[in-house]
């Protein structure tokens, strides 16, 4: 249906308010004084007329908003629009019918009607026919058509025409009105989340793909001493200068914002946010892509930077205490464990056996509790970057070879089978020249990491066998140990190596452990640029494995001459298993 802007319909309703009310006041006049009325036929106005004006008013004023709140102001307007014509025509009805004053009224009706567009012009012209049709009609069925009808009628139906020309320059279809209210309602959000990003805490900066900054909240301002008006349209790379978390120069590739602008790949990171003064803070930063929806074009990013220094701090001497106290106290507990010894040791001290069941349960437990200050004390030097680490050239063939001879014995005493494999499969290696896997690492940490998965393997399987294998392609060498115990759950796989994450099942429950060896592991090879991961099946077993970057036989050589402790850069093929 066509429709007029809805400031029309809002004054259409005040209008009709205010003539139901004249006509209110017209009828208590004619019922209670009406020798002051100066036109005789008003006196005629029945009680009928009065309660179709107070209904037009009470509609006009209770119920419209409902009715358009539920549907639309064009049908609440129809509704009121016929309530207030059955009004009129029942004023014209009792006034004097064709010689009545308020045909003026149902004129000016007329003119008005078009506002619903076409069906309001069509139906007031019915309307107005069939009126005039039966008030030309006498009482025994002939009609009459007299010239002051058909002057009456071709005025109120020229008003509906003129009116319908009128009204067609204000109509619009419902679907631009939507459209306006729709474009309405986005500019209120866009306030809205103007004003929440300004009122964030976190530093909030929007960029687009060459970098440039479109959008910058005073807290973002804040954070990097650059005025949101400096900042805004600058590059992103000067105003946002990151370092690494201890203070270290950060590699272009290492760069959040780099990967954001240059690839349109999102991430997060904690690093320090150097400050135009140079004074720093530890933040985390959050970027995320903006992709175009409709063409999947990149255009842009988000980035967020959160002041995470206090809870650094925290972390920190948290992390100083735990080492501080493990530290210490792995001292008395070593004590412990060699006396205990000293007393089971039969050469040395005589103890009934009762006693020596007792003292060999708590030299267990004594042993436990070392390794648990242990480890207690190196994942918080991993956590901290206290970690020592002397990385030397390493051919993993041998080294694997080697720790695989000592593993033997561990999982034979559980009469468990140990399997090494070279290459995919054990016969591969039995046909391929075992090519030279050399890593820069250091042997000890990596045999820590290689001795804790295989440890677990053989503590969690009950039965079956275990496998040490070694592959590799030209950028990468794989370490693996595979089991055929338990199996861990799909949902566990992403917290295995979490601090203290230890798997609660029938199968795993009884045996004991800290849930700190994988968290250390993955801190090691993490130092040397590797990945670690676990693939498991329930009821299947499990695969840890290891990735590592691999030099050339020329790097290696290099490096060895060089006596090179550093790390060799991140490959991004670490992340594909070979
Ligand atoms: P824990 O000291 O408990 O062994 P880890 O960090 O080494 O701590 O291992 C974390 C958890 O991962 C273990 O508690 C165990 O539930 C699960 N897990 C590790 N290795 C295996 C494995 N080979 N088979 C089944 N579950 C394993």
């Amino acid at each position: 249906m066509q429709a007029v802007n809805r400031k029309w319909y809002i004054a259409y309703r005040w209008v009709t308010l205010v003539v139901a009310s004249l006509f209110l006041v017209l009828g208590i006049i004619a019922w209670t004084v009406p020798e002051l009325l100066p036109i005789a036929s008003f006196k005629d106005v029945s009680y009928f007329s009065g309660g179709l004006a107070i209904l037009t008013i009470v509609y006009a004023i209770f119920g419209y908003d409902r009715v358009a709140a539920k549907r639309s102001h064009l049908e609440s307007m129809l509704i009121l629009a016929m309530v207030q014509a059955t009004l009129t025509l029942s004023l014209v009805q009792t006034t004097g019918k064709m010689q009545s004053i308020f045909l003026i009224w149902w004129g000016i009706m007329s003119f008005m009607a078009p506002i619903f567009g076409i069906y309001g012009s069509g139906g007031t012209a019915f309307v107005s026919v069939i009126y005039f049709i039966l008030m030309s009609t006498n009482t025994e069925g002939h009609t009459d058509y007299t010239v002051q009808n058909l002057a009456i009628l071709g005025s109120v139906l020229i008003a509906t025409g003129i009116g319908h020309l009128f009204w067609k320059r204000f109509f619009v279809d419902s679907e631009t009105e939507k459209v306006a209210l729709l474009s309405g309602e986005l500019k209120a959000n866009q306030k809205q989340s103007e004003i929440l990003v300004q009122a964030l805490t976190d530093g909030v900066l929007l960029v687009s793909p060459d970098g440039t900054i479109t959008l910058m909240n005073p807290a973002a301002a804040r954070m990097t001493g650059w005025e949101v008006s400096e900042g805004t349209g600058a590059d992103s790379r000067l105003v946002v200068s990151f370092k690494k978390e201890d203070g270290s120069d950060l590699e272009k590739e290492e760069n959040p914002l780099e990967h954001i602008i240059n690839k349109g790949v999102g991430e997060t990171a904690t690093l320090q946010l150097v400050h135009r003064s140079s004074s720093w803070l530890i933040v985390s930063v959050v970027t995320s892509p903006l992709v175009n929806p409709k063409t999947q074009e990149n255009i842009g990013g988000v980035i967020v930077i959160r002041d995470i220094s206090a809870t650094h701090q925290s972390d920190k001497q948290r992390a100083e205490f735990i080492s501080t106290a493990s530290h210490e106290m792995r001292t008395p507990v070593a004590a412990i464990e060699g006396y205990l010894q000293l007393a089971l040791n039969e050469k040395v001290s005589k103890i009934d056996p009762k006693a020596r069941d007792y003292l060999t349960k708590a030299l267990e437990s004594t042993h436990h509790l070392g390794q648990l200050f242990q480890d207690l004390l190196t994942s918080a030097k991993a956590e901290d970057g206290r970690l020592v680490s002397h990385p030397e050239v390493v051919e993993m063939g041998e080294y694997i070879e080697n720790l695989s001879e000592s593993f033997k014995f561990s999982a034979e005493k559980k009469g468990l089978l140990t399997n090494f494999v070279f290459g995919k499969s054990s016969t591969d290696a039995e046909h391929v020249i075992r090519p030279l896997y050399y890593v820069n690492v250091d042997p000890d940490r990596l045999r820590e990491v290689v001795t804790n998965l295989f440890d677990n393997a053989v503590k969690y399987t009950p039965s079956g066998k275990i496998t040490l294998g070694l592959t590799g392609n030209n950028d990468v060498i794989q370490i693996f140990v595979k089991d055929t115990g338990p199996g861990i759950a799909a949902e566990d796989i992403p917290h295995l190596f979490q601090k203290f994450y230890r798997v609660d099942n029938s199968a795993t429950r009884t045996i004991g452990g800290t849930g700190l060896g994988l968290f250390i592991c993955k801190k090691i090879i993490e130092l040397y640029n590797g990945r670690i991961w676990a693939e498991s099946e329930v009821g299947k077993g499990s695969t840890f494995y290891i990735n590592l970057p691999r030099l050339t036989n020329q790097q290696a050589d290099t490096l060895r001459l060089q006596g090179s402790q550093q790390a060799p850069a991140p490959i991004s093929s670490l992340t594909t298993p070979v």
